[in-house]
């Protein structure tokens, strides 16, 4: 984005791949590697016999087993991160099958996140910033907030000039880095309440962080210039419900396995990144596509970073995975 340039902001999604090691569980189970990373953009499926299949697939960057999470931030998130500190909205997801490895990575990202952009504010003293924090969960359509768990089901509403806006959201002033942190931590537990007793919950639920950042310059002529932008960090419900199909490709009969949020994100994405921008995107389908519109497409910056299993039981739900990143690019 040039200022005083075309407005659509013309870059592509950035599309990564994280794959994780094998699980100590997956390990028991004698489950095998499955795909190997044969350079910093590609993967191959190698079949049991660990002989290479022609079947490969490129992205903008693929990370391996034992890549750390400091790079997979550094390459897979870091300038979409920091955009939002310019004023541009920036979201990162991770997209994956449950326990691939979404909630890891997201808690690195986010933790590197916050490093860097207390790092920037000390390197920007003419600069003043405002730090606020809001965090939502999405389950079954419906939107809590994990800063204040008591309101219950949250209402979005249509507002002329912010767009959808959700009533209610506690927006809570972040006094500094370890403040910041702590209320991190209260969103981290505030997931886990009903997790018992819905063991399937988080496969299930879509957490949004959102930091919105206001930054302010007073120029020489004493006029205060200011923009204000918002930092998305979501760790999505497990891909498995956004498929409809089965392993052996027959459709599902039951529309309750679909996630109505997931489904509806995958295809905005698919249409942000096909290049017809006159086509109409249905953001207004689903909660999670609602509360991210002006954070999604225009002139915001998305990075998805796509988590799987290396293991070989679980090819069907990877290859749709990595289906999805392709569709992305
Ligand atoms: P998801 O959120 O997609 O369901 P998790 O992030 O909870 O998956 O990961 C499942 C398990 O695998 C967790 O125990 C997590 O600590 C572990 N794990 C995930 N990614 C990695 C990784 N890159 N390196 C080591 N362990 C990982
Ligand atoms: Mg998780």
């Amino acid at each position: 984005f040039t200022p005083g340039g075309p407005k659509i902001h013309e870059e592509k999604i950035l599309v990564t791949v994280r794959m994780r090691p094998l699980s100590r569980k997956e390990q028991a189970m004698y489950d095998l590697i499955a795909w190997d990373c044969i350079d910093e953009h590609t993967i191959v499926f190698k079949n049991p016999n660990h002989e290479r299949t022609a079947t490969t697939h490129a992205f903008d960057k693929v990370f391996g087993l034992e890549c750390s999470t400091q790079k997979v931030y550094e390459e897979g998130a870091k300038d979409v991160a920091l955009s939002a500190l310019t004023g541009m909205n920036a979201t990162i997801f991770a997209y994956g099958q449950t326990s691939s490895g979404k909630t890891f990575t997201m808690r690195g990202i986010t933790e590197n996140a916050v490093k860097d952009i207390y790092e920037h504010i000390r390197n920007h003293p003419e600069r003043d910033f405002v730090l606020r924090v809001s965090a939502m969960e999405i389950y079954n359509e419906t939107v809590i907030d994990l800063l204040n768990r008591e309101s219950g089901p949250l209402r979005l509403l249509d507002d002329p000039e912010k767009g959808t806006i959700v009533e209610k959201l506690v927006e809570e002033a972040v006094k500094d880095g370890q403040h910041l942190r702590h209320l991190i931590s209260i969103c981290e537990a505030q997931r886990q309440v009903g997790e018992t007793a819905l063991n399937d919950k988080s496969s299930r639920s879509h957490q949004i962080f959102r930091l919105t950042i206001k930054s302010s310059l007073r120029e020489s002529s004493g006029r205060v210039k200011s923009f204000i932008a918002s930092l998305n960090l979501v760790d999505l419900a497990g891909s498995e419900r956004a498929s409809q199909t089965n392993a052996d490709g027959t459709r599902l009969k039951e529309g309750s396995h679909i996630n109505r949020s997931l489904l509806t994100l995958t295809t905005v994405i698919r249409k942000l990144s096909g290049g017809k921008r006159s086509g109409h995107v249905p953001y207004r389908d689903s909660k999670l596509t609602r509360i991210l519109q002006s954070s999604l497409g225009g002139n915001a910056r998305t990075a998805i970073i796509c988590t799987m299993s290396p293991a070989l039981s679980h090819v069907e739900q990877t290859r749709n995975t990595l289906s999805f990143a392709t569709s992305a690019k």
